[in-house]
């Protein structure tokens, strides 16, 4: 049988050139991830809220960020870099999710690699749990999902290559009190995961989910006061006693962990991964 030479193996693993979408990306694990893609040589298109001078910083910040696969990169890469945009599209408005990846084709002409990544929290006990929030956070953790893999699946499966990202959480695969709409949320991304990598499983494109323990981001940093309240403890308690506790290796995970790990999902050698929760969550799950 016929051995991949050395010049087609370096061409499977190059990711320079493809283009990314990443929602949630102005702070967190969204820009962690984005900035990991951009290293890869991927045009990015980031999305979210924020003060829109701190955006375009960011924005350029990550345009410089040298594609460290330079030597496989095309003329035009290695040329000019790669290239970010921004749109500050609403998660949580569905028209709004499908004109990001419309948006994301007029400008950079496809999408080949969808982070479904903006997320919400809330943090209180279910029977004071205010509706609205619930509406709130199925709609930008799980619903704007749907309606981003809708519009971005049928150009993938003509190119016939795609990478489907979604940042689910431990809290897709476990619970914790105080959370019932986030762990709704998560749980129902999953199922949503499994069923997109089996209609596109024979198109070249994979759907997985990572599902990240406690990271310290503002995400994190706002619900310690709320879950300090909702179980009357002190804030250093709750990093201490309720967040880390969760993971034996005693330690936040970070968002260039989770950066990799989309790296990797959107490598060769994942090619064949498709319909997973992967936690990068510490030991958590594994209790
Ligand atoms: P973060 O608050 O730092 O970032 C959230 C991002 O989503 C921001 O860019 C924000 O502007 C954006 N966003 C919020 N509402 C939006 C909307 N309506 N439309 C568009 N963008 C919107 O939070 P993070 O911790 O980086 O969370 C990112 C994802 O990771 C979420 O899905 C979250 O559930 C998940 N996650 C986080 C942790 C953690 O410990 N931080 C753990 C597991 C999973």
């Amino acid at each position: 049988m016929q051995q991949p030479s050395n010049d087609a193996l370096t061409r499977m693993t190059s990711l320079a050139g493809k283009v990314a979408i990443v929602t949630g990306s102005t702070s967190g694990i969204g820009l962690g991830i984005a900035r990991a893609l951009a290293a890869q040589g991927m045009d990015i298109m980031l999305n979210g809220f924020g003060d829109l001078e701190d955006i375009e910083r960011t924005r350029r910040d990550v345009e410089v960020i040298c594609p460290n696969v330079q030597a496989t990169c095309s003329e035009a890469v290695r040329a000019h870099g790669i290239r970010a945009a921004y749109s500050r599209a609403d998660m949580s408005k569905p028209a709004e999710v499908t004109s990001l990846v419309a948006e994301t084709i007029d400008k950079f002409g496809r999408v080949d690699v969808l982070v479904n990544n903006a997320g919400v929290q809330h943090v209180e006990a279910i029977e004071s749990f205010p509706p609205e929030k619930w509406d709130q956070i199925i709609s930008i953790n799980l619903t704007s999902a749907f309606h981003a893999i809708r519009a971005a699946v049928p150009g993938m499966k003509q190119r016939r290559w795609g990478r489907i990202i979604n940042v689910a959480s431990a809290h897709a695969l476990v619970a914790s009190p105080y959370k019932s709409a986030y762990v709704a949320a998560k749980h129902g991304i999953l199922g949503l995961t499994k069923t997109v990598a089996l209609e596109t499983a024979e198109h070249g494109i994979t759907c997985n989910a990572i599902c990240p323990g406690y990271v310290l981001t503002p995400l994190v940093e706002k619900q310690i006061p709320e879950t300090a309240r909702a179980r009357g403890l002190t804030e250093e308690q709750v990093i201490r006693d309720v967040l880390l506790h969760a993971q034996p290796t005693r330690r936040f995970v970070t968002v260039e962990e989770i950066g990799m790990t989309a790296s990797f999902l959107c490598s060769a050698g994942a090619a064949s991964i498709t319909g997973i929760a992967l936690p990068v969550d510490g030991g958590w799950t594994a209790q």
